[in-house]
């Protein structure tokens, strides 16, 4: 009969795992996808040698790389001392390739540029240098996909822009017209509100807490500015086409510290 319920739970709800403690995760275990775990009586989380954040609830978040592989050990420690090992083997993800045509100057940026493109990269590192400080789970609130509109762009794909292989995408493109409403995906506080950067254009970092983070680029119009706390669901910009951009959209990227995470593996997510 257990074995029937969880077969049955793991169909309704392929997002939500129960460990023999009663721990939940939340999310799914591969390449490009964050996982919430809570349990009210977690002290500690270790994600092989990485002691995790964990809050006063219990609530914890991790995620995995693009490209993250292997086999991965998650240690919960409750408050009794008891521990819980969770292996973790993630699975191959293959991912698209995609080739654009851009306006020459966002592949090759112009000489007189360069000066402007490094003093943005330093706001950002310093706007990104705040998070992790935050041990709430402020993204309990759950999410929310902040533009209306259809997916034109996917997580991951590597990008080759004029013919010339970049970076993977590392977010997703959300199709829509210029002046709709951006909203706060979750909770958060505005790292950076950031105006007309070379590749950004307007655009809002939002720090979730434990490490979760999100941006909203290429905006027309920010209605929020740098150290500001916003709910979920709060507009905090326009769409547009300011900064490398070709038409109007929103780009969505989610991050954990460094990991590049896919913002659709946050919208199955239901607490
Ligand atoms: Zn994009």
């Amino acid at each position: 009969m257990k074995t029937l319920i969880k077969i049955l739970s793991l169909l309704l709800f392929p997002l939500l795992t129960i460990s023999a403690q009663g721990l939940k995760f939340y999310g799914e275990f591969k390449p490009g996808s964050i996982v919430i775990g809570s349990g009210t009586n977690v002290t500690e989380a270790w994600l092989g040698s990485d002691q995790l954040q964990v809050d006063g609830s219990g609530t914890f978040v991790f995620g995995f790389d693009r490209d993250a592989s292997g086999t991965h050990s998650l240690k919960v420690v409750y408050s009794n001392g008891k521990e819980e090992i969770k292996k973790i083997k993630l699975p191959k993800r293959e991912y698209q390739i995609q080739k654009l045509k851009i306006a020459d100057k966002y592949v090759t940026p112009p000489k007189e540029e360069l000066d402007r493109i490094e003093i943005e990269s330093q706001k950002m590192k310093e706007a990104r240098s705040k998070v992790g400080k935050v041990d709430t789970a402020l993204f309990r609130s759950g999410f929310i996909k902040p533009a209306e509109g259809r997916i034109s762009g996917l997580f991951g794909s590597q990008r080759i822009l004029n013919g010339v292989p970049k970076n993977p995408h590392n977010g997703i493109d959300i199709a829509a017209d210029e002046g709709d409403p951006v909203y706060a995906a979750t909770d958060g506080f505005v790292r950076i509100a950031g105006s007309n950067f070379y590749y950004n254009g307007n655009f809002v970092l939002v720090d979730h807490g434990q490490g979760l983070t999100s941006v909203y680029l290429h905006m027309s119009k920010l209605n929020v500015k740098t150290g500001d706390f916003v709910k979920k669901g709060d507009k905090i910009g326009e769409v547009g086409s300011t900064g490398r951009s070709t038409s109007a959209h929103l780009h969505w990227g989610v991050q954990w510290y460094g990991k590049r995470i896919d913002p659709m593996s946050l919208l199955g997510i239901k607490f």
